[in-house]
């Protein structure tokens, strides 16, 4: 069987169309895999990260071409013969984690993100953007079908922003600060207002107060302008700049400083004691959590679609950051 499948064959900003649709032939399955037809394939800011050269410090992608992504729905197509737990026409989920050795300490423990063969889907193994994908079944995610509306941001956006917000805080009365405004920091105000956890957006200018008014009613807004010396007990920055120094001067001594953009940030004694701290690839048990909590049900957010055809579109708006959704690639 051939399938579409976008594949990255040169780093290079999305602008140049780095991205190529071929047709490939579909290899045949392992005894413990799954072959999934896809429905729903969510464009992520990690994906861009790849396309664009960001990761290639950290050695992703680790093969080319590659085809990228990391996030989608779809339903199980076929199972290998050692197969018990999926069925055909089971709705599913995939995420960052390919497969991981099942042996070591890490994996042992539940933190198979930290696994030393830990294999990324769409970064180190081929990925999501495309018809149909073939996963390990002990890496697949079952979606029970009243959240499937909301699935898609189950296997990567939610579980890692929750993380990011749990790692920030000591206890529930911290108070925290996000800097960034995306879709993931208009996830992590709405965890806030969850859990009842006082925070503030930092932004920028007039411009980004506008949007986040407009998307996200009843936000404490600070300008980067005027944040105070040694306020916050925790800060969460979605996007990494200059500004950085600034915003370190607002966090407390021992503060928590969550990383989830790309960047490596200086370490120095210059933090005075406090402590960058990077979320990592969200584990299979907090996929499942996410999944089971009344979170999700609170989360609103909107989804924007796109056609297969369109994913440079789709990758193009993700960039400029103009709309605060989630996008999707459908496919019919
Ligand atoms: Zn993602
Ligand atoms: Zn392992």
């Amino acid at each position: 069987m051939l399938m579409k499948a976008w594949f990255l064959t040169k780093i290079n900003n999305i602008e140049n169309n780095p991205l190529e649709l071929k047709k490939v032939k579909l290899r045949s399955l392992n005894d413990d895999e799954v072959l999934i037809k896809l429905k729903e394939i969510g464009i992520c800011k990690i994906d861009l990260n790849l396309i664009e050269g960001d990761a290639v410090n950290f050695g992703y992608p680790s093969k080319k071409p590659i085809i990228p992504g990391h996030e989608a729905i779809g339903s199980v197509e076929d199972i290998g013969n050692k197969v018990e737990e999926f069925k055909k026409g089971d709705l599913v989920g995939i995420s960052m984690l390919y497969s991981s050795c099942g042996k070591c300490k890490e994996c042992l423990s539940g933190n198979e993100s930290a696994c030393k063969e830990l294999l990324i889907t769409g970064e180190s193994i081929d990925g999501c953007y495309a018809e149909y994908f073939i996963g390990k079944s002990n890496f697949i995610f079952k979606i029970p079908q009243e959240i499937s509306e909301k699935a898609i941001l189950t296997v990567c956006n939610l579980p890692l922003v929750y993380k990011s917000f749990k790692l920030s805080l000591r206890n529930l009365e911290d108070k925290i600060a996000i800097y960034g405004l995306n879709f993931f920091s208009f996830l992590i105000i709405q965890i806030c207002k969850f859990f009842n956890v006082d925070n503030e957006m930092i932004v920028l200018n007039e411009k980004e107060e506008r949007k986040l008014n407009n998307i996200l009613k009843e936000v404490n807004i600070k300008k980067i302008s005027a944040i105070n010396k040694n306020y916050y007990d925790g800060l969460i920055l979605f996007r990494a700049d200059d500004n950085f120094y600034k915003l370190v001067k607002s966090v407390k001594f021992k503060g928590r400083i969550i990383n989830v953009t790309l960047k490596s940030l200086a370490t120095s004694p210059l933090l005075e004691g406090k402590e960058i701290i990077s979320p990592g690839i969200p584990t299979k048990s907090e996929i499942f959590e996410i999944q089971r909590s009344g979170l999700l049900n609170k989360i609103t957010f909107n989804k924007i679609f796109y056609d297969f055809e369109n994913i440079i579109k789709a990758l193009s708006d993700l960039k400029m950051n103009n709309e605060i959704a989630k996008l999707i690639l459908k496919i019919k």
